[in-house]
């Protein structure tokens, strides 16, 4: 089959390369599944044209921490007292919903993310086996995880090996491609990460862990006899490039630098933090010990939506708050957080995360024209404070269009919802009160 070839042409091209090129107006090429040209449009043009008047193209986003089937959670846990969230009201509502259901929240999950920019996620959940169906129909770039426990270890790594034997680990060979994923530093013994730690190293997979997100595990953490989560962690080799810890929410300064200096991926998901432990985790001091940070929405039913604009609106917000300073985090940072830092935090820089020529093909374009994005001064600070996932216009994930003029070229958006709808609602009379 002959590989499609596109010229996509817009008002402004913002690369996200090393040295922030921006095209004005400007064009992005695509023959198969990379990219083969950036810069002004050119005389000739390749395959099928695009014309996104109007439009900025930017890399898609990426968000480096989600769960897609909870999207059927959305508002069934609404302001929870800290320390009650997971155990008394999430566990709960988790029990009655079947791998079915929790395919059917994931395809609607990857249809919010897509059609709001988001072209690659770090999901996990579990039941990853039905879940990495609805990702793979989505056309989403993904790396997929099943969640491990001690509480059920043998079956856990079972699934996680057949996750691994179905996608491989290698992100250049696959869209889709599997990492290992312990849930947290409470619910995983130092057994369990050992053998998470060989089967990493076996596979070469990255690993995912919840860290430090609420204070029941930091308590159970040093119950265990260790200072906390981060040096329990660190003691077992699993604080490094290729570890994605997601929150840190309870990270003590120390353990923060020490975070930070192993050179962790750390995945930030400041809206769910804040409405889940009313906490801004010091993403700062991590980030300037040398933490790579990309942003995370988490889950539907924590943020409670999947736009990673709004993740940036919300990080600059919290993190200026919390820093005490207004010039923290500036609007540049932010984007580089939801694209090429969050790309870095995958091991997939070298494929996504700007638009350069040789890099895969995962491009989106921001309508520009709408009264809330105008006048148009600073397109880095009107990105990341005042655009929204819904001015996304076009979606293309390794050169394949999977959104046009806002509307979803290959999923069915309408069966997608009534089936994920009809799933949600069986929960919502179940639902534990507050
Ligand atoms: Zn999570």
């Amino acid at each position: 089959m002959k590989a499609s070839s596109y010229t996509l042409l817009a008002d402004e091209v913002l690369t996200l390369d090393s040295r922030g090129m921006t095209y004005s107006p400007g064009a992005v090429v695509i023959e198969g599944d990379s990219i083969s040209y950036v810069g002004p449009p050119q005389a000739e043009k390749s395959g099928t044209v695009i014309h996104l008047d109007g439009c900025a193209l930017l890399p898609g986003l990426v968000d480096v921490h989600t769960h897609t089937p909870m999207w059927l959670f959305r508002g069934l846990t609404e302001d929870v007292p800290r320390g009650e969230w997971l155990q008394a009201r999430m566990r709960p509502l988790e029990t009655l919903v079947g791998p079915s259901e929790l395919r059917a929240g994931a395809l609607a999950g990857c249809l919010e993310l897509l059609t709001s920019g988001v072209t690659t996620i770090a999901d996990r959940y579990s039941e990853m086996g039905e879940v990495a169906g609805a990702v793979e129909e989505s056309g989403l770039r993904a790396v997929l995880a099943h969640s491990l426990y001690d509480s059920d270890a043998e079956r856990g790594l079972r699934e996680a090996e057949a996750l691994l034997g179905r996608f491989g680990a290698d992100p250049a060979r696959s869209r889709v491609w599997a990492g290992v994923g312990p849930h947290a530093t409470d619910s995983c013994g130092p057994d369990l990460l050992r053998r998470v730690a060989a089967l990493a190293e076996r596979s070469g997979a990255r690993i995912f862990i919840h860290l430090a997100q609420a204070e029941a595990e930091v308590a159970a953490v040093r119950a265990r006899g260790y200072a906390g989560c981060a040096a329990y962690l660190d003691e077992l080799g699993l604080l490094a490039p290729t570890v994605v810890v997601a929150h840190g929410t309870y990270l003590t300064d120390g353990e923060a630098d020490l975070v930070g200096r192993r050179g962790t991926a750390v995945a930030h998901c400041p809206s769910s933090n804040a409405k889940l432990e009313a906490r801004v985790a010091p993403v700062g001091r991590m980030r300037r010990s040398g933490a790579v940070v990309g942003l995370g929405t988490d889950a539907a039913c924590c943020n409670n939506g999947m736009d990673l604009f709004a993740e940036m609106r919300t990080a600059g917000l919290l993190n200026k708050v919390a820093a005490d300073d207004p010039a923290a985090f500036p609007a540049a940072d932010l984007l580089r957080m939801a694209t090429t830092e969050a790309a870095a935090a995958l091991g997939i820089a070298h494929l996504v995360g700007s638009l350069e020529t040789g890099k895969r093909a995962d491009v989106i374009a921001v309508d520009r024209r709408a009264p809330h994005v105008q006048p148009w001064h600073d397109p880095v600070a009107n990105l990341v404070y005042a655009a929204r996932g819904s001015d996304v216009s076009a979606v293309f994930v390794d050169g394949t269009p999977l959104v046009l003029d806002r509307r979803p070229v290959r999923l069915d958006a309408e069966r997608i919802l009534a089936d994920a709808t009809q799933a949600a609602h069986a929960l919502a009379p179940l639902a534990v009160g507050p």
